[in-house]
């Protein structure tokens, strides 16, 4: 058996000569604090990735109508490829006729803290809850604030991204709507393009 990286299926389906997007590598050293990043990618279909750094890359989910602040919607968040830590400063353009093909911005980036906790309150490591299907982290980004869960369906690959009841949650007009651009650069979608 060859050695296998967790970004190979990332660096299969990119051609690094055509696109800008960062190349398959995976740091020895961890963020002291794991990070999350959310990524507006208008592709074929406008959605948010929503990512977690998990053991080294960035776990990797695309939510088609995005993370919501109301703990009544469980929004779809279909498991995409492993992306390396570096995607997370990704804003700009993936050409056309390349995979993911659009503008990607970075919406929103922070820290998380894992708060995942067994029957008796002991922590269960991230890596460990994301294998059981069963992940709640607290998000500390600029517009993501508070506890939220990310819940592993019967469906192959389909997981459930679900704002956890807390003082950050709200019933009102929803993020993605309320605050649009970029959390780094304030660029638009059209800005970007
Ligand atoms: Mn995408």
């Amino acid at each position: 058996m060859p050695n296998q990286s967790p970004l190979d299926k990332y660096k299969g389906k990119r051609d690094f000569q055509k696109t800008s997007e960062p190349k398959a590598f995976i740091p020895e050293k961890k963020n002291k604090e794991p990070i999350f990043v959310v990524q507006k990618h208008d592709a074929s279909r406008l959605h948010y990735d929503f990512r977690l750094e998990i053991d080294g890359v960035l776990k990797s989910w695309a939510v088609p109508k995005g993370p919501s602040l109301n703990p009544a919607n469980r929004r779809l968040a279909i498991e995409t490829e492993d992306h390396p830590l570096d995607y997370a400063n990704f804003e700009g353009i993936i050409p056309k006729n390349q995979y993911g093909g659009g503008v990607v911005m970075v919406w929103d980036k922070g820290t998380y803290k894992n708060i995942k906790k067994d029957k008796d309150g002991k922590e269960i490591k991230i890596s460990d809850a994301y294998k059981k299907g069963q992940i709640e982290v607290q998000l500390h980004g600029k517009k993501l604030e508070g506890k939220f869960a990310l819940i592993k369906t019967k469906s192959k690959k389909q997981w459930l991204l679900i704002k956890m009841k807390d003082e950050f949650g709200n019933k009102g007009e929803e993020i993605t709507k309320l605050k649009p651009n970029s959390s780094c650069s304030g660029k638009s979608l059209e800005d970007i393009r």
